[in-house]
């Protein structure tokens, strides 16, 4: 079985819709593929639909923004009940948080002559869009000449260490985890960095935090190795995924991918397997 566990649809960030997505996956040789759009749930009925013709498992997921001693971190729930309130309710909260965050970013461009309209980046998202990110707005200077690619406008003007870079109004990371874990989800903690691996993890996995993302397409052998040694030590799940947002962007969908053996234990907790 081929898994991709970290994908990214127009719900947010993403280039494809949900339907296309699946049908992508299926085409790419995936049999399980999970849906985990930045802060928001908006694109899973849409692919719980289409794989029922395509003969996919999708895993209903969410990639959360937050913070956990004051150093901001992305959690994975996996296996929530995106129709429950608690979801909902968070969600719309975190799709606002968004917005306001975008005009604040848009407001530091402007003391650069920099000159977006909050419209201009509601367009590139497009019309199926439920939570705003940097990647629009990216495509959104490209668009206006003020700069040559995406990967450009990060590097020169929105990437982390940039004035115009704004940190969102998040949610702590223990309410990040209650809220996947009383939605019935699976917290796992994506892309764990190596330097902050170590001060962080304890007290998410005091919180409820269940697992650490460790294969990625271009992770190095010693840092897969670092966070599978923590994994088996704090007895925590392993999972892995490509990070998706579209094509050209990274890895091809379905050349990368986990197997149900690399990802076992966490499709037995998920209810996947027997
Ligand atoms: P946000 O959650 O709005 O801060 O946006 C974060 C998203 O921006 C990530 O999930 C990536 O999709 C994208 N991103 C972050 N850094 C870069 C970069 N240097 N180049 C291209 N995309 C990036
Ligand atoms: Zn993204
Ligand atoms: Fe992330
Ligand atoms: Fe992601």
């Amino acid at each position: 079985m081929k898994l991709d566990l970290h994908t990214h649809t127009t719900a947010s960030d993403g280039v494809l819709s949900p339907e296309d997505l699946v049908g992508l996956a299926k085409k790419s040789g995936l049999d399980a593929l999970a849906i985990t759009d930045h802060d928001t749930v908006a694109g899973l009925s849409e692919a719980m639909k289409s794989a029922m013709d395509h003969s996919i498992q999708i895993i209903p997921g969410m990639e959360v923004s937050c913070v956990a001693s004051g150093i901001p971190c992305h959690i994975l729930g996996y296996f929530i009940d995106y129709k429950s309130s608690i979801v909902t309710a968070y969600t719309a909260g975190a799709i606002r948080a968004r917005e306001e965050r975008m005009n604040r970013m848009l407001d530091r461009l402007a003391d650069q002559n920099i000159i977006i309209q909050i419209e201009d980046v509601i367009r590139e998202a497009g019309p199926e869009r439920s939570s705003l990110g940097r990647p629009h707005l990216a495509r959104a200077l490209v668009r206006k000449n003020y700069a040559s690619s995406i990967t450009d406008a990060f590097d020169k003007l929105i990437g982390d260490q940039h004035p115009a870079q704004m940190a969102i109004d998040a949610l702590g990371a223990t309410e990040a985890i209650r809220l996947i874990r009383d939605s019935g989800g699976i917290a796992v903690w994506a892309h764990p960095r190596l330097e902050v691996l170590d001060k962080l993890l304890p007290e998410l996995v005091a919180v409820g935090l269940r697992g650490l993302e460790v294969y990625r397409p271009k992770s190095s052998p010693q840092h897969i190795l670092a966070l599978k040694t923590r994994a088996t030590k704090m007895d925590l799940l392993v999972t892995g995924g490509s990070d998706w947002h579209g094509p050209g962007l990274g890895v091809d969908l379905g050349r990368f991918y986990v197997t149900d053996d690399d990802v076992n234990q966490f499709l037995r907790e998920g209810q996947l397997l027997a």
